[in-house]
């Protein structure tokens, strides 16, 4: 045998995969239904498809609408829920509440709650920097006092922003610190701002070392929902480093891209878990042998 073929070199990002927050989340579920529970969700409690399909054979529930459920106990997502409908769940004698809300997330809607309700909020306004329509910033939205809280989403936003008086600005948590400075910035030419910074470190993290290896292999591979934002992001900028493709499983892999090279990198995204990615590891070894 010709001993000069080198074995095709695997390596993972040091920061990938499940979040603290995600890990807590499905912990919580499926210790529930371990209990017996009948357990519902409050839309899917992850964007990762595998994952939702895994737990919703574990008998976990996904519901669109609150008014579905009769009895039982619901999960809330990391990403929490807007404040009505908290409150309508807690009023319901006949459910019981499990928060998996991400303490980050947490954190950071008490801070818009404590910065709403404060003696000297009046001549203030919040701003979240976010994604208007992302279902975090939406419940964010919630905590704070309707006409004193405004989403800008990007630079431009920060420009034509009109309002007046002194700002206190925070972040949808898994913002991009780049995106997040650059609207402060802006903001603080006419305004007087208060910063409070809420972005998690576990989405840049996961950026930063996606980088890092994608400068040192031949092709990256990133896993995870399409429907997934952060995986999405990821995939964008292992591309800009190197050749780079975003899979869901394992069957998104094609032996082809995997020829004529000596190193693959592999990310994931935070929602996307550890049997994905051991997965498409064993099948890359398998292709490589
Ligand atoms: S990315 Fe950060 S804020 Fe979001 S769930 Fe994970 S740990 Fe929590």
């Amino acid at each position: 045998m010709n001993g000069s073929r080198q074995r095709l070199k695997i390596r993972i990002a040091n920061s990938s995969g499940f979040c603290f927050g995600v890990k807590r989340a499905v912990n919580l579920a499926e210790e529930a239904v371990e209990k017996g529970r009948k357990v519902y969700a409050l839309g899917p409690i992850i964007h990762n498809p595998q994952e939702v399909e895994r737990l919703k054979k574990k008998r976990i529930k996904i519901l669109a609408d609150i008014n579905k459920i009769e009895s039982g106990f619901i999960v809330l997502r990391t990403h929490g829920i807007p404040l009505n409908i908290h409150k309508k769940l807690i009023k319901n004698k006949n459910i019981s509440i499990i928060d998996a809300t991400c303490p980050f997330v947490k954190r950071a809607q008490i801070i818009i709650k404590q910065l709403s309700t404060g003696i000297n909020f009046k001549n203030k306004i919040v701003i979240i920097v976010g994604e208007k329509i992302h279902p975090e910033v939406v419940a964010l939205m919630s905590y704070g006092k309707s006409g004193k809280c405004v989403v800008v989403e990007n630079e431009m936003e920060a420009r034509n922003f009109k309002g007046h008086g002194d700002l206190n600005i925070v972040s949808q948590t898994t913002q991009a610190p780049e995106n997040f400075e650059n609207i402060v910035e802006i903001l603080k030419k006419q305004h007087k701002v208060k910063v409070h910074n809420t972005i998690c470190k576990a989405t840049f993290d996961r950026q930063r070392s996606a980088e890092k290896l994608a400068k040192s292999v031949d092709l990256m591979i990133v896993i995870g929902g399409k429907n997934s934002g952060n995986t999405t992001r990821l995939a964008q900028i292992c591309s800009t480093n190197t050749n780079t493709y975003h899979i869901e499983t394992v069957n998104g892999i094609k032996e082809k891209w995997l020829k004529n090279i000596g190193s693959v990198g592999l990310t994931a995204g935070a929602s996307t878990p550890d049997w994905i990615i051991k997965e498409v590891e064993k099948k890359i070894k398998e292709i490589s042998v």
